[in-house]
């Protein structure tokens, strides 16, 4: 007998019913304003990881122990960002009703907004725990609000002043940086404060969202507005996995851009991320 080989994220072949955690891909970069490609980043992770050990030696844990669900990817309407945004919604609302923990793969950054909505509807408490080069904080990019430039901003319209903690960020434009004041909590350049951070919001439910771009290019190339100066790859995994102590119940990686970088780096490094990160929720 002939059966179909599983396709998704390495081990992540738990029944729906079973899991704990859910994949959901969202290939969509509509809005991306420098160089796009990232609706290529969901596929080519699951592509690659089956290069990687499904054995941690970080965490002393292994992805064949848990159970995680991979939905595959969303098909989006490109062009239409407010109808993507709907759909990512309506699939996020349906994986948090549930009671499992949502794990989204942009796409570009913009793609957090429709989970977040549904993260925010079910648990009215939520945080948002934000790594990034960028602020992200403009009002709007070239008229656009709805961009991967201002997806921040428009996730603190949702949530409200105290509620949104941003790292490594070292990029933006001054009215970004000013408007944050007393709205966002926003360090520079690295994850200076984030255990305190932590540690303040107790069993508060936490979003993290992981612009990829917060890592230095020499270890990132492949995303479509890299940045230099950022921090390597162990300051990001370390700094997750402290986020990941808290009650994290969604979390996304976003604006991986594979096809810019022909190395196959910047694929392999967000996939040993998202190994850790699943082992870690
Ligand atoms: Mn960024
Ligand atoms: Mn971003």
């Amino acid at each position: 007998m002939l059966s179909r080989p599983f396709s998704g994220f390495i081990a992540c072949d738990a029944p729906y019913f079973d899991s704990k955690a859910v994949l959901l891909g969202a290939p969509f970069d509509c809005t991306t304003s420098n160089r796009p490609g990232a609706r290529f980043g969901p596929g080519a992770i699951r592509t690659e990881s089956w290069g990687l050990e499904t054995y941690s030696p970080y965490q002393d844990k292994d992805l064949a122990d848990i159970h995680v669900f991979d939905a595959g990817d969303i098909e989006l309407p490109f062009g239409d960002s407010e109808q993507a945004l709907a759909m990512i919604e309506e699939r996020s609302q349906t994986v948090l009703r549930n009671g499992k923990r949502l794990f989204l793969l942009g796409g570009e950054h913009l793609v957090t907004l429709g989970a977040l909505r549904a993260a925010a509807r079910q648990y009215p408490d939520l945080h948002l725990i934000h790594f990034d080069a960028h602020a992200d904080l403009r009002e709007d990019y070239l008229g656009v609000s709805l961009s991967h430039a201002c997806i921040i901003r428009r996730c603190h319209e949702i949530l409200g002043d105290g509620r949104v903690f941003q790292f490594g960020i070292r990029s933006g434009e001054r009215v970004e940086f000013e408007w944050s004041k007393g709205r966002t909590a926003l360090q520079k350049f690295d994850f200076a404060g984030l255990e305190q951070v932590v540690a303040s919001l107790g069993d508060a439910p936490v979003y993290l969202t992981v612009d990829l771009d917060v890592l230095d290019p020499s270890a990132f190339p492949g995303t479509g507005t890299p940045e230099a100066g950022g921090v390597s790859f162990h300051d990001l995994l370390n700094a997750a996995l402290t986020v990941l102590k808290a009650n994290v119940v969604a979390c996304d990686l976003v604006e991986l851009a594979p096809n810019l970088d022909t190395s196959g780096v910047s694929t392999a490094t967000a996939c040993k991320l998202l190994r850790e990160m699943l082992l870690a929720i």
